[in-house]
């Protein structure tokens, strides 16, 4: 696309940014539908500085990422409800008036990546993890008024967590004992360059029919080929990356986005 004077500029700030998708999911999405719209990273340190340039720039949209996502919020002029609730937006919107909006589309992501394979509703999910995706992710599958038992290496804060979420919790030790009718991993046990790991044992992964993972680098995690191997469902993180743009692409836009588009960019990419 020829950028022009007249181009919206949208993009992610974080710290790294390089190694972002983003821009090459976004930029697709652009393109296929000829919008006069550009989206590129800016690595950031401090949030509150990169958010004063892009509101003085007349940036139109951000993305938000690792470390911003929590701190951005002392800074911005509103926030959606969800957002409020997980603590964390991923997704600014710059109105008119220059007043920044936040939200949250990763929780949105994941249900839209389970849902494909799972209807959520009074499902029972053991999630892998207490980070910052874990918690969004968990906020999102009570909304779809799934149940949510936690696993996670650490003790106190995976307790916080599910107390927090008023959900059970388990030592990643004991979840051999479980049954539920997903799994979701939201650590990042099994991304590059730590790829032959996984947190759950081959043997106990026939008690759970889905399996998601969010790590995406590899594509098949270890995780997700020893669930095919025992028969389950799998889901690939590329499925909540793509749906957690989707809906970032469509609240900046107002348009449906090009969902085959952005789907076949980031696979190519991943892929390289
Ligand atoms: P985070 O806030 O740093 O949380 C990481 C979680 O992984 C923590 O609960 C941590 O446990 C756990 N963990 C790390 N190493 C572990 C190990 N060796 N054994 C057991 N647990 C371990 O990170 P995040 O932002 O939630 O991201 C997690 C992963 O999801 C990353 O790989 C990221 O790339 C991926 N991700 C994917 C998407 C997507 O759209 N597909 C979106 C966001 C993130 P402790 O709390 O005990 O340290």
């Amino acid at each position: 696309m020829l950028i022009k004077g007249s181009t919206e500029i949208y993009g992610i700030i974080g710290n790294p940014v390089a190694h972002s998708l983003s821009p090459i999911m976004h930029n697709s999405a652009f393109e296929a539908l000829g919008l006069n719209k550009v989206y590129v990273a800016f690595p950031a340190t401090n949030a509150e500085k990169a958010l004063a340039a892009c509101r003085a720039l007349g940036v139109h949209g951000l993305s938000v990422t690792i470390p911003h996502k929590e701190t951005i919020l002392a800074h911005i002029d509103s926030i959606d409800p969800m957002a409020q609730k997980i603590g964390a937006v991923n997704t600014l919107l710059f109105n008119e008036d220059n007043k920044i909006h936040g939200l949250n589309t990763d929780w949105i992501g994941a249900n839209k990546a389970l849902a494909e394979k799972l209807e959520l509703q009074g499902k029972r999910i053991l999630l892998l993890g207490a980070g910052g995706s874990a918690k969004a992710i968990g906020f999102g599958l009570l909304e779809a008024g799934a149940r949510v038992i936690f696993a996670s290496r650490t003790e106190n804060k995976v307790k916080v967590l599910a107390e927090t979420l008023k959900c059970d919790w388990t030592h990643l030790a004991d979840i051999e004992t479980i049954q539920a009718d997903g799994l979701i991993n939201a650590t990042s046990v099994g991304m590059s360059p730590i790829e032959n790991a996984s947190l759950v044992p081959a043997e106990s992964l026939g008690n759970f029919p889905v399996v998601m993972d969010i790590v995406y680098a590899p594509l098949e995690t270890r995780l997700l080929r020893e669930a095919k191997s025992a028969g389950c469902e799998v889901i690939t993180g590329l499925s909540m990356l793509l749906y957690q743009g989707v809906a970032q692409f469509e609240a900046w836009t107002g348009q449906d986005a090009p969902v085959e588009v952005m789907r076949t960019a980031l696979m190519k990419a991943i892929n390289e």
